[in-house]
């Protein structure tokens, strides 16, 4: 790892919509790029915000993924977890910028070149034998989901299991063994097509739900099988951050706003944890919430975790973006 700490935090902004141009939205974000600073205009304070990284609205799937990711994937050869977090409201671009929905074609996001840069090491390394499986999850009011199971969904429900040796298992989590990289694409677009959505006023397909990408990487030495390794890279895609009350929603769908900010609610806490020095070695509260009990072995420890949080540009959205940035700069 190139420093001590393993939590990095990216915000990226992305530009404003069609649609928020015709009704004459205005932005308010101003990007300091040299100094991976933010500033919110109409905000009184006006000290500016400092992250790891921030991404201007101009930039492009491949800044995003040549400055903060490629080089974390490294990491993954050496034996080390590497958990990408995207964290914002509705319409921030979260799926954008990970890539979840990706299907072979079209934009790149996150998702589509880790995997591309995966399949890449795997062809020019002639020291290992690799396996290489994929699995899906998704996390909906706090009852976990097997997207990659053939199976109806009301039997796809999984468990968090914890054993003192193996850590955090899912038993009967459907794990496919893939050999290149269109077969990651297509076990991501069958478990895209199966996520739960939910209609709200912020956005028809809005996502109310975590969902959990992962590649497991094993690498068996042809000669020394002191030298195998294995680790695993946790793409999320984190439900929409905005409270309830902003989706002027009723009756299920404002439990389901509930029980989400439980789950990042507790990831904050976590990630907050993890990154003061202070308590690093103490209690980290993992057991608050399923998303962080799902997360355990791949938040802290042996793990590396970048925080990508997408913030809208608009007037109008104000009020979720300073608490994207609030929760953003909590993380560093
Ligand atoms: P989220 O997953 O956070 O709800 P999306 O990724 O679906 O948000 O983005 C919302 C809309 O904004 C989509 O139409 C998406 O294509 C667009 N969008 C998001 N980020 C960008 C970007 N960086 N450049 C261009 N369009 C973007
Ligand atoms: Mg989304």
């Amino acid at each position: 790892m190139s420093d001590n700490t393993s939590i990095r935090v990216a915000v990226r902004v992305r530009p404003l919509l069609i649609n928020e141009l015709s009704k004459g939205s205005k932005e308010i974000i101003e990007v300091i790029t040299q100094n991976d600073q933010l500033l919110v205009k109409y905000l009184e304070k006006d000290t500016p915000y400092t992250f790891d990284y921030v991404f201007p609205n101009t930039s492009i799937e491949n800044d995003v993924y040549n400055k903060c990711v490629k080089h974390l994937i490294e990491n993954l050869y050496k034996g080390y977890n590497v958990t990408i977090l995207a964290y914002g409201q509705t319409g921030s671009g979260k799926t954008h910028t990970m890539g979840t929905n990706y299907s072979g074609q079209g934009d790149m996001g996150v998702i589509p070149r880790a995997v591309n840069d995966i399949f890449t090491f795997v062809k020019d390394n002639f020291s290992y034998d690799f396996v290489i499986k994929v699995s899906f999850m998704e996390l909906y009011q706090e009852v976990l989901y097997d997207l990659l199971s053939q199976k109806p969904r009301d039997q796809c429900v999984l468990d968090i299991r914890e054993d003192p040796t193996k850590g955090i298992h899912i038993p009967n989590l459907t794990e496919i063994e893939v050999t290149t990289a269109s077969e990651v694409f297509k076990a991501l677009e069958r478990g895209t097509a199966g996520r739960a959505t939910s209609a709200t006023a912020m956005n028809a397909q809005s996502s109310r739900s975590h969902a959990i990408f992962s590649v497991n990487i094993s690498m068996n030495h042809k000669e020394d099988c002191l030298n195998n390794k294995q680790a695993t890279l946790n793409l999320v895609d984190l439900a929409g951050s905005e409270r309830p009350k902003k989706t002027l929603a009723t009756g299920t769908t404002f439990k389901e706003g509930v029980t989400i900010n439980k789950g990042l609610l507790a990831l904050g806490n976590v990630i907050s944890f993890l990154g003061d020095e202070k308590t690093q070695h103490g209690f980290v509260p993992y057991r608050d919430s399923s998303l962080t009990r799902l997360l355990k072995d791949s938040l802290g420890g042996n793990s590396i975790t970048l925080m990508i949080a997408c913030i809208s540009p608009a007037d109008y959205n104000l009020e979720e973006t300073v608490s994207t940035l609030r929760y953003a700069d909590r993380a560093k």
